[in-house]
């Protein structure tokens, strides 16, 4: 078919690949290689590119004249259009040979601004991190007026636009302001930070205010909030590093991420965007992480490319009612120059690249992130959450940098189109968690004893990885050791234990009562335990007088210690807010427990899966378990907020520990034991139905093939809850109607507690399943914890999660003796020569052990060497996968002798592992004598 018949046929197609994404940049990467290959004239390009214009005009605009130009033409736009949209679906020229290839033009053209059109895209990508520069040499140079610039300049355009704006105008201006951009690009030298590539030294005035910002963002974040009330512990004293990794994989990032790597170029996987997002869930660091930046920020000690740091908490946003300009925006909540404060506007809008912004718990924020609202103005005011969408989307200040922090749950496709990457927070390392108890406690011996209490409770050790529980196990340390070996099990036991150790500390009056600790506060606990439910229902965290008024909290039960006073420093009004969000939940599923005026509907609503709220059963949970006279104002027309499935999830998880037999006894006088056990009730049936419905929904296998599940987030969820109320009679209902042959939890977010919960309940299954928990978490600490469901395994995927050969050691001492065990998969982690002894005994002993799989670890010719002893004794493994690894000739030499004879191997992977000519011959005796290969890779 003929191209020029093409471009009619796939008109749509190309129009959606062009002007989907809403950006103009497709469309004018295809018009800059057009016009550079002389495709386009200028006037054509004037033409098609006309400002103000739907994007779609502009395209069809476009499609229009090559089709008119002809065959010619339409054959280089698809080979343009191929460079811009690699992937496009449904568009492209057929294989029969019309496609037409680009030329390379000539460097050196006769003049300056034929070679301004000529290398376009390059000149484009060049001058997109400096137009600044470029700017300022032409205003120097005279070819371009203040206004020239500001044209070019505006916020609307991303990088890439201003670049070919400043082109466009360039070329209006004559070969001598063309010669001085390309001079510009030439004497450009290796990139350099951007502070030192302005030659100029910042306005006065902008320095005077930089200092005043960066003293008060020091005295902001020097201290830790949740130490606010019981002792003061400078960040900087406490301050361990959490775990930072890449949402995406990234071939150039080798080891763990940096905390200056979160702003910085490395991982970026959308160069327009300028936004970068740090996830992590409740209390995994994310505010402190935020804090430790600012305040390094602040002493100049990083980030120190960016002249000014404006740091918000969306929390506090919320409380703002106002409309604000975006001047207003960063002054009035951030910090207040004292003079000219037009002048530092103006220059914080035309240095974009030296501005960091940062926002902080963008799921708390009352409105849903959404791009539909378009606000460019950074004079005219608006909503404070419209302001922060356009910034965060780039659509006011263009190319300032964004650190936004997020739980996952609450970040959809809409705020990911817009990310440049994304980086995950996965709370402390075990390293991080010794290191986090030797900070916390100056007195050695106490640290020791902690962290030795933890090494005998693992699935404390577990909840540890979280920060926020590291912090309570750590402050609680006395009644940690106190209290017998084991015993704290769940999230809800080491929240109750510093519910209890907060009561001891606090309260000054001694317990002459006779009454147990809880009766003795539970005026308290209904108090504080209302106004967190409410405040849950309303997406509020900052509480003012008039709240805790209405929920009765007393001047008492604020110096209990778990409210915080706020630091609203927007309106200056006093507030208070939980010492984390956790502890709100943890709070509102005590009054949720223990009050009596909860709603009947309120535990099945509390525990609604994801897919009942989808199928329209119940619009807004937490709302709905408001008795109807105390529903608070709603944030906007009826949306769920982002932070709202979360925090549901959060508060019943505790609801469901609260409920458990283990600590009915601390409820025997607070409550009427009928209503609890009422409750109880509740809550199993809801589990029980929550459960099915996941096992409902499992697709019946196709013939010939495994019935196989892939676990939601809410199956999870389920699990956890299930395991906090530590009741065997639950988990073994639970797993009674699941019969699957393959279970699948692959990118479940699953770490050494989610292992803890799975190991639980899973052990209850009746018939052995296949596990695969490929991309998560799971550490040697997760490991150690599925070990108790090891015996119902027949099959352990665990490619990707950090696991050593200390979990390998551990993990196969327990396998050895599980019958049903026959198959691993651990390509991808951190495995060495120190674990191939415990494979070969492993394989020596199981007789039935079908597949073996070792790929993109660390072994070398020992550990081959290791494994030939194993492999040599063993009479049914059928697949061995050591892809990606080092074991060279003599590797290959070993195994070949040891699995000359095999009857029963089927596959053989050595791909990658600078095996030669020798190891080559060596494997040939395979081929030769192992009638069973199929496969030898
Ligand atoms: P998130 O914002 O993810 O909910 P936070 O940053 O508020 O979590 O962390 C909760 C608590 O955990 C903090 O108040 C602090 O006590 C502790 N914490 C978190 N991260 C760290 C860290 N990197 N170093 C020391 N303590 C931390």
């Amino acid at each position: 078919m003929f191209v020029r018949e093409l471009v009619l046929r796939q008109r749509i197609e190309i129009l959606n690949a062009l002007c989907s994404s809403g950006s103009a940049e497709h469309l004018e990467q295809v018009l800059d290689i057009l016009l550079s290959q002389g495709e386009l004239t200028w006037e054509d390009y004037q033409n098609i590119q006309v400002s103000g214009r739907a994007l779609h005009c502009n395209a069809r605009k476009l499609l229009d004249l090559v089709y008119i130009k002809g065959e010619d033409t339409c054959g280089l736009f698809f080979a343009a259009f191929k460079i811009v949209l690699p992937d496009a679906k449904g568009v492209g020229t057929s294989s029969s040979g019309c496609s037409s290839t680009l030329e390379e033009k000539e460097e050196h053209q006769s003049t300056c601004t034929e070679t301004l059109l000529t290398q376009r895209p390059s000149l484009v990508e060049k001058l997109r991190g400096c137009i600044d520069g470029a700017l300022e040499d032409l205003v120097t140079s005279g070819h371009f007026t203040s206004a020239d610039c500001c044209e070019v300049q505006l916020p609307i355009h991303t990088p890439c636009q201003q670049a070919r704006r400043l082109l466009d105008h360039v070329r209006s201006k004559g070969e001598s302001a063309a010669k001085v951009v390309l001079q510009f690009i030439q004497h450009k030298q290796e990139p350099v930070s951007p502070l030192s590539q302005e030659k100029w030294t910042p306005p006065k005035e902008v320095l005077k205010y930089q200092k005043k910002l960066s003293s008060s963002i020091s005295a902001q974040s020097c201290f830790l909030s949740t130490y606010g009330g019981t002792s003061h512990m400078s960040l900087d004293d406490i301050y361990t590093d959490g775990q930072l990794e890449l949402a995406h994989n990234c071939v150039d990032v080798n080891g763990p991420l940096s905390l200056e790597d979160i702003v910085g170029a490395v991982g970026t996987v959308n160069k327009e965007a300028d936004t970068v997002l740090v996830s992590g869930e409740a209390g995994g660091g994310k505010s402190t992480l935020l804090q430790r930046l600012h305040l390094l920020w602040a002493r100049g000690a990083a980030l120190q490319d960016f002249l000014l740091l404006f740091p918000f908490s969306c929390r506090r946003l919320n409380s703002e009612q106002r409309e604000l300009s975006l001047q207003e925006l960063l002054f009035q909540h951030c910090c207040w120059p004292d003079r000219q404060q037009e002048e530092i506007f103006q220059f914080i809008l035309d240095h974009p690249h030296l501005i960091l912004f940062t926002f902080d718990g963008l799921d708390e924020l009352k409105q849903s992130f959404s791009d539909e609202h378009r606000h460019c103005c950074p004079t005219q005011r608006a909503p404070v959450h419209i302001l922060l969408f356009n910034l965060i989307q780039g659509s006011l200040m263009k190319g300032v940098r964004k650190v936004v922090t997020s739980r996952p749950e609450a970040v959809g496709p809409l705020l990911k189109k817009h990310l440049c990457k994304e980086v995950l927070l996965k709370g402390f390392s075990p390293s991080g968690i010794d290191c986090f108890v030797r900070k916390h406690h100056s007195d050695a011996h106490v640290a020791a004893k902690v962290l030795e209490s933890l090494r005998t409770n693992t699935a404390l050790l577990g909840l540890c990885h979280s920060p926020v529980l590291c912090w309570i196990v750590s402050q609680c340390h006395k009644e940690l050791l106190g209290c017998g070996e084991g015993s704290l099990q769940t999230i809800t036991d080491v929240y109750l234990m510093i519910l209890r150790h907060f009561f001891q500390h606090q309260s000054s009056q001694k317990n002459t009562t006779g009454l147990c600790w809880l009766q003795q506060h539970l005026q308290t606990v209904l108090h504080l335990g209302k106004l967190a439910f409410d405040g849950i229902g309303a997406t509020c965290y900052i509480f003012s007088g008039t709240d805790l008024e209405t929920c009765g909290v007393t001047e008492k039960d604020i110096c209990m210690g778990f409210l915080m006073q706020s630091k609203d420093i927007s309106t200056h009004a006093e507030g208070y807010e939980f010492l984390h969000l956790t502890m709100q939940c943890f709070f509102a599923a005590l009054y949720i427990v223990l009050s009596e005026n909860t709603d009947r509907s309120t535990i099945p609503k509390l525990f609604e899966t994801q897919k009942m709220k989808e199928a329209g059963q119940s619009s807004r949970c937490f709302i709905a378990c408001l008795p109807s006279t105390d529903q608070p104002q709603r944030p906007s027309g009826g949306e769920t907020t982002a932070a709202e499935t979360p925090n549901r999830q959060i508060t019943a998880t505790f609801v469901s520990g609260l409920l458990s037999h283990r600590h009915r006894n601390l409820w025997l006088h607070c409550c009427p034991s009928a209503v609890m056990e009422k409750r109880v009730r509740q809550v199993v049936k809801c589990l029980s139905k929550g459960m099915q419905k996941h096992f409902k929904s499992i697709p019946q296998p196709v013939e010939g093939e495994k019935k196989s599940m892939h676990a939601m987030p809410d199956f999870v969820w389920l699990i956890k809850c299930i395991y906090e109320m530590q009741e065997d009679r639950v988990a073994k209902d639970a797993m009674s109607k699941l019969e699957v042959d393959h279970l699948k939890l692959t990118y479940c977010n699953i770490g050494p507690v989610e292992c803890t919960a799975l190991a639980y309940v899973l052990q209850h299954l009746r018939n052995p399943v296949g596990l695969q928990l490929d991309n998560n978490s799971v550490g040697d600490v997760g490991v150690e914890q599925l070990l108790p469901c090891m015996h119902i395994c027949n099959s352990l995927h665990l490619r990707n999660n950090n696991i050593t050969d200390e979990g390998i050691r551990k993990l196969l001492a327990k396998t050895i003796q599980c019958e049903n065990f026959k198959k691993i998969a651990l390509f991808n982690n951190n495995l060495t020569d120190a674990c191939t002894q415990h494979f070969s005994h492993l394989l020596k002993i199981k007789q039935n052990f079908v597949s073996l799989r070792l790929g993109n670890n660390n072994l070398t010719e020992k550990g081959a060497k290791q494994l030939a002893e194993g492999l040599a004794c063993n009479h049914s493994l059928q697949y061995l996968g050591l892809w990606g690894n080092k074991i060279g000739d003599a590797g290959a030499e070993s195994l070949a002798t040891a699995l000359e004879n095999s009857k029963t191997l089927v596959w053989l992977s050595l791909v990658d592992n600078g095996v030669g000519s020798a190891g080559a011959c060596a494997l040939s005796n395979i081929i030769k004598n192992c009638t069973s290969l199929e496969e030898l890779w």
